[in-house]
């Protein structure tokens, strides 16, 4: 159910989902309730609000950054925030030099838990064909400029794991407090696709 739903999703797509669900709900293979509970939650209450709330704290707890560095999904438990495709998170961290942006290059493997529903960008074919061919010009054109002498490291996201990125923490925030710092982390600079916002 990676794909499904979203206000900004095509038509045909829609009308497929619709089609395949009606399908397994008659053959009885699936609930549609329990489905509509599930993207609900998913559209209402999980949200790149969890991550913006994951990377503030690192930003300001040297030994959560290091933790959550190394075994992301617990981390990222520690505040409270796991479960469907959440079960393997890997956090890389954006630093002056090194760049790091997610992709799913097969579909649009995504981690739910603290960043919501993919928007639709992320399940574009050409965004998942280009970035990885092209990064730099495809940041460029999603309003990213990066010097030549940062490295982009392409990560593509499978079933088996799901990147999160600890975007760099904005110049000038050194006296903001943690809750101060999460409206600046947004779902793009979490994706790779901007750096976070500055106040
Ligand atoms: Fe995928």
């Amino acid at each position: 159910m990676t794909t499904t739903g979203g206000p900004d999703e095509s038509p045909s797509v829609a009308l497929r989902t619709e089609a395949l669900e009606q399908l397994l709900t008659e053959r009885g293979l699936i609930d549609p309730k329990a489905m509509d509970a599930i993207i609900t939650r998913y559209e209402t209450s999980v949200g790149p609000l969890n991550g913006a709330k994951v990377v503030a704290r690192a930003w300001t707890d040297p030994d959560y950054r290091r933790r959550l560095l190394e075994d992301g999904t617990a981390a990222i438990k520690e505040l409270g925030f796991s479960g469907q495709q959440g079960e393997h998170i890997v956090v890389v961290e954006n630093t002056p030099t090194v760049h790091n942006v997610v992709v799913c290059t097969l579909c649009s493997c995504y981690p739910w838990p603290v960043l919501g529903l993919p928007p639709s960008w992320y399940k574009d074919p050409a965004y998942r064909a280009r970035v990885v061919r092209e990064p730099r010009t495809v940041l460029a054109a999603m309003g990213l400029t990066l010097d030549d002498d940062v490295q982009i490291t392409v990560r593509d996201s499978t079933s088996e794991v799901r990147w999160l990125v600890l975007p760099e923490r904005p110049p000038g925030t050194e006296h903001l407090t943690e809750d101060e710092l999460v409206p600046l982390v947004t779902r793009d600079a979490m994706v790779g696709v901007a750096k976070a916002a500055t106040p």
